[in-house]
């Protein structure tokens, strides 16, 4: 498939999704909401980012605002939506993303799969969820104490389609080794550069860079204080 084709079909898909609701969500979202609250995407990378680790600043210290989880804002999302950011994370049960970064509905597009790995259909989705929702940072969010990087650690027989996971983590166990410090905790952070790396490699990824639209970085999420830390 060709990028244009990609991404005529990625349109075509988008106007399905989401219609016409995207420039009205927009406009109802700040009559209603403190301007502080709106989760615009019209804004820069960097903002983004920083509206990001803002919510997880806000959920670490327990000042949690829950911002966006009101029924008027599911009415007004439900029109269309206007992401700022993205989040490739693990699907343990630990790390919800809205919560671990106070967001609500309409404010994050999030793709979850144990060990945060970028198969094709997450690097599918995230394609969608910037170019055609214009989500303008896409974090790649490992975690602490991770089950899927501990079983690519641990290697051997796994059940069903568990191998599939533990295949796409080993190269940065193998990577991490002989770093010092904490196996895991390597193997983890390895995990998450590996996967920028592979989202970086789309096409479609790598032109909203080249044009500043967006801007795709690591984390790492700590289980006990709840703090989000820059991978890099
Ligand atoms: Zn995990």
């Amino acid at each position: 498939m060709s990028g244009i084709v990609s991404r005529r079909n990625l349109l075509k898909l988008g106007a399905g999704a989401v219609g016409t609701g995207v420039l009205t969500a927009g406009v109802g979202s700040q009559l209603i909401s403190p301007p502080k609250a709106v989760a615009q995407n019209d804004i820069s990378p960097d903002q983004a980012l920083k509206q990001l680790l803002e919510g997880n600043k806000r959920f670490a210290e327990r000042k949690r605002q829950n911002p966006h989880q009101s029924y008027t804002r599911i009415a007004e999302v439900a029109k269309g939506q206007k992401p700022f950011a993205s989040i490739l994370g693990c699907a343990d049960s630990r790390v919800p993303a809205e919560i671990v970064f106070d967001q609500g509905f309409g404010d994050l597009f999030v793709c979850r799969v144990a060990g945060n790995v970028a198969t094709p259909e997450e690097i599918g989705s995230l394609e969608f969820g910037s170019s055609i929702l214009g989500a303008k940072v896409i974090m790649v969010l490992g975690h602490e104490r991770c089950g899927a990087v501990t079983a690519a650690i641990k290697g051997g027989e796994v059940p069903g389609q568990i191998g599939s996971l533990v295949t796409a983590i080993q190269p940065s166990v193998e990577k991490s080794k002989n770093q010092p410090g904490d196996k895991l905790e390597n193997a983890c952070k390895a995990n998450v550069m590996a996967q920028i790396e592979n989202l970086k490699k789309s096409t479609v990824l790598a032109q909203l860079i080249k044009e500043n639209k967006l801007k795709i970085v690591g984390g790492y999420y700590d289980l006990d204080t709840g703090k989000v830390t820059m991978v890099s």
